[in-house]
């Protein structure tokens, strides 16, 4: 099979050397990581008038800011609304969910107020019913979401499903109509000429590799020289290091992978995903897919079994995965693999603010988008830009959470492949 190791995005938004920017020895602010959530903190903080550099220690959008699946939606977490309320109350749990809807909205005023033409398009998401347990629980929690959200979504019996999806694997799903999609590299493309506009410094191939607190602020110190600041963002989600390790203790990374297939007659493509929503499942392994921007592939992925990049396994496990939704793409070829970092929490939120005590005291950071962040942590960046200005209009219902570790988890997810085996095995047996 001839495919290309690279994200399908990046043919037509490919990942141009940007040039190096000379460090200044002093600024208002750093920010660390040149994604989606440290371009947004940059942007806030140089239009409110602070000098600001963004540092990455690779190419700028080499994170999972390009590498993604370009869905857009509110992201309920695996909590539940049930598991949320017990674990954060009523009213903080109700804030949350409320804030979370209104993600999609805040994308697309966004893309259309920074006039960056990312192909923002509001689809809608499908999400498949393994069994009709499943379908049961969905109904269920849809009726709860309902009462604390004016989230517009509805139930699709397994008799009206071929409408939706031409997979034989499900009894039935959930629509939820005001789910999204962009072009991620497009997007980040965008940012980035945004970010530039407004005075912001972005530094590629500059890691950053310890940061030193003192009496006025910090010395944070990078491969490429050392920078005096008042202020450090951390926004490095599943790439964070051991330079910041009581963050880095905060999340799990995992690796997401996807693949493209080649591109499909036009009637299978019509067959397969009539609607051209975005789509999901419930089985344990998470799978998410979607047609590319001009709707003649498709692109699916999931999670990858290591935390290493492995383009071989991730077509063998992707593929299986794909024909279990779509045994009819049996003969389609695949033409493009490609993976990333994402960045889970312990407590399956994602998390904002500045952080307090140990190593890492006194730096602001947002992560832990628990694999849901392109909406997240455009959002999550802007609003930690308006914190660190000392803006009221910072504030968000995700603040001030315990940002929870487990004894003894230093940053490397040891356990995680034995899970996925797991999951795997428990998808198989229905359980
Ligand atoms: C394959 C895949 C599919 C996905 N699909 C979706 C989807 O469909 N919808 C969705 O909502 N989300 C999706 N996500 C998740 C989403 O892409 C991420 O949550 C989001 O991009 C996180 O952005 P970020 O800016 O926080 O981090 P990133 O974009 O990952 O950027 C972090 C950056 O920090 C840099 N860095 C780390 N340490 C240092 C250091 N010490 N010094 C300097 N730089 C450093 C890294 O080099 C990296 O570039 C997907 C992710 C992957 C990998």
């Amino acid at each position: 099979m001839k495919y290309v190791s690279a994200p399908y995005w990046w043919d037509d938004a490919p990942r141009e050397q940007m040039d190096d920017v000379e460090l200044c020895d002093k600024l208002d602010a750093v920010v660390i990581g040149a994604g989606y959530s440290g371009l947004c903190t940059a942007l806030s903080l140089a239009r409110g008038g602070v000098s600001v550099i963004v540092v990455d220690a690779e190419f700028i959008g080499y994170g999972a800011s390009t590498r993604n699946g370009g869905m857009v939606g509110p992201s309920f977490h695996k909590l539940g609304v049930a598991g949320l309320k017990n674990k954060f109350g009523n009213d903080r749990a109700n804030a949350m969910l409320k804030e979370s809807v209104g993600f999609v909205d805040f994308m697309e005023n966004f893309l259309k107020a920074e006039e960056i033409d990312a192909k923002f398009s509001r689809t809608g998401r499908f999400r498949g019913a393994l069994k009709p347990a499943h379908f049961d629980a969905m109904a269920h929690e849809l009726e709860i979401l309902k009462q604390a959200t004016n989230i517009n979504a509805r139930m699709i019996s397994k008799s009206e499903q071929s409408a939706e999806t031409g997979s034989p694997l499900f009894h039935g799903g959930i629509v939820y109509d005001y789910d999204g999609c962009l072009h991620p590299a497009k997007y980040h493309d965008g940012l980035v000429q945004r970010a530039i506009d407004a005075g912001v410094l972005i530094a590629p191939e500059t890691a950053v590799t310890d940061i030193e607190k003192t009496p006025a602020g910090f010395i944070v110190k990078t491969t490429r020289g050392n920078i005096r600041t008042f202020q450090v963002a951390v926004c490095t989600n599943g790439y964070t290091k051991p330079v910041t390790k009581d963050l880095r203790r905060r999340v799990l990374p995992i690796r997401s992978a996807m693949i493209a297939t080649e591109p499909l007659p036009a009637d299978l493509m019509k067959t397969v995903m009539p609607k051209g929503r975005m789509y999901g499942d419930s089985r344990r392994l998470v799978a998410y897919y979607r047609p590319s921007p001009d709707g003649s592939r498709i692109l699916f992925g999931g999670r990858a079994s290591g935390l290493d990049d492995n383009p071989k396994a991730n077509i063998r496990d992707l593929r299986a995965s794909m024909l279990e939704v779509y045994p009819q793409l049996s003969d389609i070829g695949i033409s493009h693999v490609w993976s990333g970092r994402v960045a889970y929490t312990f407590d399956h939120v994602p998390h904002l603010g500045r952080f307090g005590g140990g190593k890492d005291d006194g730096l602001f950071y947002a992560m832990g988008y628990c694999g849901s962040g392109v909406a997240r942590s455009s959002y999550f960046g802007t609003k930690l830009g308006l914190k660190m200005l000392g803006k009221e209009e910072g504030a968000t219902a995700f603040d001030d959470l315990p940002f929870e570790t487990r004894p003894l988890y230093n940053g490397n997810p040891w356990f995680m492949p034995a899970m996925l085996t797991w999951h795997r095995i428990a998808d198989k047996l229905r359980l």
